[in-house]
């Protein structure tokens, strides 16, 4: 996997310092250090689930074995 810079945006990030005791990231670009640009790709997916009225919505109610989605409209199947 390699690194983009997050001054220049081009790759080539490296590890520097001793190989057991790396200190720092520095760009061959730019000079700049710690400046690689962190990957969103392990993004956690926010969980979904069903309101009683079938609105579709992330988990807001959990009351230890159960895991669902209140809409809070103004039906009364929609809020816990
Ligand atoms: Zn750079
Ligand atoms: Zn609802």
């Amino acid at each position: 996997m390699s690194m983009v810079c997050g001054n220049c945006n081009q790759a080539g990030i490296r590890w520097m310092g001793p190989f057991s005791n790396l200190t720092h990231t520095e760009c061959p670009h730019c000079g700049g250090t710690n400046c690689q640009v962190v990957e969103q790709s392990d993004e956690v997916e926010p969980e979904l689930a069903n309101c009683g009225c079938g609105a579709r919505g992330e988990v807001n109610y959990d009351d230890g074995h159960e895991r669902r989605y209140y809409c809070y409209g103004s039906l009364p199947m929609c809020s816990p």
